[in-house]
């Protein structure tokens, strides 16, 4: 039997890094076992829908590199793949439920229900639920008169399909990652399959996608744990070969609990997928990062390409606790990408970056020798743009922390310092001359290195740090340095 399994988010917002996790074991795991990574689009909720939504999923699947090899965008022979476009195929397989007595038709208003509740809190239940006890009496397929149940249907009333829980009974399914896992049906409300608006609730139209579509391995979060008993007992209602669950740790905060979307909002953390691409992250390390966010291969390696995780990935090594977003971590893979994607490669993104932010990035070899010079400093692409903004235009403002270093004696060593380069040719304008005019600067002044390291760099670049300096005024050349001096002098004395 091949492996087919589906990611199956709700359209209700943009695509949250957990649930990009979650695409991803379930497309490494196709892939690691040669099978069929299925989207399909969970919208029955129509109060929740959001528009954009659809469209924001598979692009950040299609940024992140996984292939979907159906879904609504390619459409395979089990489609549709929206479950709104399924609608009709769900009520018959209610119908199928209540036929053969595992489920029944509901005819109770919703202050019907709130009144049953009411009566029996007062009669001290805390927690009463629409159960085997209390359907019985209650206005439903099970308790009315046949022909008053044709007759409300017929007429068009309002009704909901339960599912009829059993009394007492002990779900029992093992789970990969959790094990066995058991669940009492006492106290658990007869599950809703069919809404009054003619929609399936999640439960039903979940297990019958599931089966239908051919799902072997039901990969999802562990906030999905608390449904599975209710789809088991589905499953067994239908008569269906339930798939195998594995239920994935949370992610978690790094202040501890859950990673919300306020947590992570107040942590600097972005939530959505889209800021990752937005932001410019390299998809490559978002999606190393997220592999290792609750799985590792067993050994202490870190680095892997899509590839190489498709073929170490197993859900044997999936943990069981929750797995901490680390976003320093996150930067040291992007760090790490950036420094493995070549000069050519990073050349006309910074370019484009540089554009947007209004940057001229005169000619390809000027900019390649700043990506050159700024490669081993910068973590993310578009650092080349805020580290690097000074190679292209003038600075307009000097730093407030870098002018914290510029002391009374600056503008002497500046001066000192161009009193030296203005005397080499353009030819002669190189850095290792310019090293050698800085430490004959030192030594003449008797002073440290920094004394007259800083303070040049600041005239020149506007900024306290940044890439090797010697290199960079070369590349920048002699006019525009010597006219940055001039104006820091003017500006800063
Ligand atoms: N539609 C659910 C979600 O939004 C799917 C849960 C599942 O995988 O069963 O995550």
């Amino acid at each position: 039997m091949s492996v087919r399994v589906r990611f199956a988010p709700s359209p209700t917002g943009f695509l949250h890094i957990g649930g990009l996790r979650t695409a991803l074991y379930n497309y490494l795991f196709a892939r690691h076992h040669g099978g069929t990574f299925v989207l399909r689009i969970e919208d029955t909720d129509q109060t929740r829908y959001v528009e954009g939504a659809e469209d924001d999923i598979i692009r950040s699947l299609e940024w992140a590199g996984m292939t979907i090899d159906e879904g609504p965008n390619k459409p395979g022979e089990v489609g549709p793949y929206r479950q709104s476009e399924r609608k009709a195929m769900y009520l018959d397989y209610a119908k199928q439920l209540i036929e053969s007595g595992n489920a029944y038709y509901a005819f109770d208003t919703p202050e019907e229900i709130d009144e049953m509740r009411e009566r029996l809190k007062a009669s001290g239940n805390p927690s009463p639920s629409y159960d085997s006890i209390t359907r019985q009496s209650m206005k439903n397929s099970l308790t009315l008169p046949k022909d008053e149940v044709e007759r409300r249907l017929a007429a068009g009333d309002d009704y909901v399909v339960r599912l009829k829980v059993p009394r007492r009974e002990t779900v029992k399914f093992e789970d990969l990652i959790r094990g066995v896992v058991s669940f009492e049906t006492a106290g658990l409300d007869d599950q809703v399959l069919m809404k009054s608006d003619g929609m399936p609730t999640y439960h039903l139209a979940n297990v019958v996608d599931d089966h239908t579509m051919g799902i072997t391995h039901v990969i999802r979060g562990e906030e999905w744990l608390s449904s599975a008993p209710k789809h088991m007992l589905l499953y067994k209602a239908f008569g269906w070969e339930p798939p195998t669950m594995a239920h994935l740790p949370l992610i978690m905060s790094p202040s501890g609990g859950k990673l919300s979307k306020r947590k992570a909002e107040s942590e600097g953390i972005p939530v959505n997928t889209k800021d990752y691409i937005a932001g410019n992250y390299e998809p490559e390390a978002l999606v190393n990062f997220l592999a290792y966010l609750g799985w590792s291969p067993g050994d202490d390696s870190e680095i892997h390409s899509l590839q190489e995780l498709c073929e170490l990935f197993t859900l044997d090594r999936v943990s069981k606790g929750g797995a901490v977003f680390n976003h320093k971590k996150l930067m040291w893979y992007n760090e790490h990408y950036i420094r493995e994607t070549s000069v050519a490669d990073l050349a006309p993104r910074v370019k484009t970056l540089a554009e947007e932010a209004g940057l001229d990035t005169k000619s390809d070899e000027y900019l390649n020798t700043v990506i050159e010079l700024l490669h081993e400093r910068v973590s993310k692409v578009d650092e080349f743009v805020a580290m690097g903004s000074f190679f292209f235009e003038t600075p307009s403002e000097y730093d407030e922390n870098a002018l914290k270093k510029w002391k009374e004696d600056s503008p002497a060593m500046v001066a000192a310092y161009k009193a030296k380069i203005e005397v080499l040719s353009d030819d002669e304008f190189k850095a290792a001359a310019l090293k050698t005019a800085l430490e004959e600067t030192v030594a003449e002044n008797e002073v440290g290195f920094g004394k007259v390291m800083m303070p040049v760099r600041i005239a020149t670049t506007g900024q306290g740090f940044g890439p090797d300096l010697f290199p960079a005024l070369e590349l920048m050349g002699k006019d525009e340095v010597l006219s940055r001096i001039d104006t820091a002098l003017e500006r800063l004395r």
